[in-house]
């Protein structure tokens, strides 16, 4: 596994290890000493930084802690750290926590600054045993720091810390799933509204943050919004943490400026493609955002930009495939994870997954006619928007752009 850290904030060498003497001294609790000194100011500075939710939905990080610093405590707020990363491709948070658990703990214990979030919760994915030993450890270290206590007498009430581990299922990672999971319950997502800011965990309002997204804001605190604006390039502020798989030479986490061009992370970064074959796919976001293809390799690599092209950063996993390697067989395994996955609460989801699951195995394996293509692109159209969540539509966005650019693969792997 490779690792950049081209702009020294996440993946910053002397911020890795969990031992928690070892980060105070380098530079980190003056965020959060920021933040003890000037509470009213935290959010206005998240906002004119301008981060954005970086597990997937881009949504201003600002908005969603006011959302949830507007609400009485009914008796406690919660903080979710949402570390559950199961989607195909996605490795960041596992290796932030694994290297450089206190800055997403700092980051955490300035949302309960902000927000009032007193009962904090990490919510790991089981499958990342490193992760869950190593904020197991830090946290064992902040409960027992001066800081942590000045947090708890600044709040007035209660301030804990829970590390758990998720169920390991995808769904679990969905935000209401989560809620579901950290009250002792199957992750079923839940039925919005009510929002999880107003009514989550026991009732309690309730904010879901990505890993990567709190580790940015001590970094934020400490050095100002003019300083992550300017490591961004254009509109886009911060850096963004890219996991690069497939057919590259040198795949791996890599830090880099939000809204560098695909071409720069796959070509520079990433050493280009295996056996200097063509690029011809890229997935993003999780496998579920419709595919780029080499006519993308311009696109700036940040929320928007990626949006106009049709697709999403999602994540911020790029799982590349050169000439050579079959679609159809690509997409049917992502689309077997998402059947697999799929929770079974909404008849479409669970029956559609499923059927679309078989139809392209069918295809695969030249076992499928025409009908069956037919059936395919014709489920393509009636099913998105009929699930509770996610789920169903990035099964069907994957299906249907790899329909949309390589029909004749399809066409071609049928039997009559
Ligand atoms: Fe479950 Fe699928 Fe419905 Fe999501 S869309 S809640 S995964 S059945």
């Amino acid at each position: 596994m490779n690792t950049v850290h081209k702009n020294n904030v996440l993946l910053h060498p002397n911020s890795q290890g969990n031992n928690l003497n070892n980060w105070l001294n380098s530079y980190g609790g003056s965020g959060l000493e920021k933040a003890l000194d000037a509470p009213e100011q935290i959010i206005e500075l998240l906002k004119g930084a301008g981060l954005r939710g970086l597990g997937g939905s881009g949504f201003p990080a600002w908005k969603k802690w006011q959302f949830v610093a507007e609400q009485a405590a009914n008796p406690d707020k919660y903080l979710i750290c949402n570390g559950n990363e199961d989607e195909p491709g996605t490795f960041k948070d596992a290796y932030l926590l694994a290297h450089s658990p206190n800055q997403v703990i700092e980051g955490a214990l300035i949302s309960a600054v902000a927000n009032g979030t007193n009962r904090i919760v990490f919510y790991i994915n089981p499958e990342q045993k490193k992760s869950l030993e190593s904020i197991r450890n830090a946290v064992e270290q902040w409960q027992n720091s001066e800081l942590f206590q000045r947090v708890a007498d600044y709040l007035g009430r209660p301030l804990s810390f829970r590390v758990m581990a998720s169920s390991g299922h995808y769904i679990g990672g969905e935000e209401t799933a989560a809620i579901e999971s950290v009250e002792g319950k199957f992750p079923f997502p839940r039925g919005k509204p009510p929002y999880p800011a107003v009514s989550g965990v026991h009732g309690c309002p309730t904010l879901i943050n990505n890993v990567e997204t709190l580790s940015n804001i001590p970094h934020i605190l400490r050095n100002g919004v003019q300083w992550f604006k300017d490591l961004g390039k254009g509109e886009s502020s911060g850096t963004k943490i890219y996991c690069l798989s497939g057919d590259v030479f040198y795949p791996g986490v890599y830090e880099l400026p939000m809204g560098i061009p695909l071409s720069e992370l796959i070509f520079t970064h990433g050493g280009g493609m295996l056996l200097e074959k063509k690029l011809k796919a890229v997935f993003t976001g999780g496998a579920s955002s419709t595919i780029l293809t080499p006519k993308d390799l311009d696109v700036p690599l940040d929320f928007d930009s990626v949006r106009e092209r049709g697709s999403s950063l999602g994540t911020g996993a790029m799982i590349v495939v050169s000439e050579g390697t079959g679609i159809v067989k690509r997409v049917t395994e992502y689309v077997n994870f998402y059947a697999h996955s799929s929770c079974g609460q909404c008849p479409p989801c669970k029956t559609g997954t499923f059927y679309i699951s078989q139809l392209l195995n069918r295809i695969d394996t030249g076992q499928a006619s025409n009908n069956d293509l037919d059936t395919l692109i014709n489920l393509c159209k009636i099913l998105p928007g009929s699930g509770r969540c996610h789920l169903l539509d990035g099964a069907i966005n994957i299906v249907d752009s790899s329909l949309s650019h390589f029909v004749d693969e399809y066409k071609s792997s049928l039997k009559y």
